[in-house]
């Protein structure tokens, strides 16, 4: 299994000071390691060894969770896998894919709102990445709008501005 930590810290359940320095400058986050923690302890039962987690980010009442993996392998039959991560952390949790498509991580973060599209646009004489999401759709984003444009713009690096239309 494919972690942000290495996997003597998953077995130890402590983490090595290398690890503790990515912490320190913010490559990754005690979250990550929680996750990755979870992740490990439920493999034998679920049997996820090719599951590939690339990154966890809080987004207050759910956790989104970026595979570089088959998003279905983090889910589980009938949701089982989400649903432990989910028991664990004491929040809801989301699986997306975060892969060379962007267009598909941001469907997937989403849903079920549609997404119709992404440009490029220009907002106050930026260059920004406008998300466009289908009007009847806006209450079925999975967290408040600004929020999402916060993990959005970490995604793809790029200040983002969710348009509905
Ligand atoms: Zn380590």
């Amino acid at each position: 299994m494919k972690t942000p930590v290495c996997d003597s810290d998953l077995k130890s359940g402590e983490l090595c000071p290398s690890c503790e320095k990515k912490i320190a400058e913010g490559k990754i986050t005690r979250l990550d390691f929680d996750v990755a923690l979870i992740l490990y302890k439920i493999n034998d039962r679920y049997n996820i060894s090719n599951a590939s987690f690339y990154k966890a980010i809080d987004l207050g009442k759910v956790v989104l969770i970026l595979t570089r993996g088959e998003v279905g392998l983090l889910i589980g039959k009938q949701g089982k896998i989400v649903s432990e991560i989910s028991s664990s952390l004491g929040k809801k949790v989301r699986i997306a894919e975060a892969s060379g498509d962007v267009k598909k991580t941001i469907a997937d973060i989403i849903s079920p709102a549609r997404l119709l599209g992404i440009n490029h646009a220009f907002h106050d004489g930026k260059e920004i990445t406008k998300v466009r999401i289908a009007r009847e759709d806006r209450a079925d984003i999975p967290i408040g709008a600004e929020a999402l444009e916060k993990v959005l713009h970490s995604l793809v690096e790029d200040e983002v501005k969710l348009s509905f239309e």
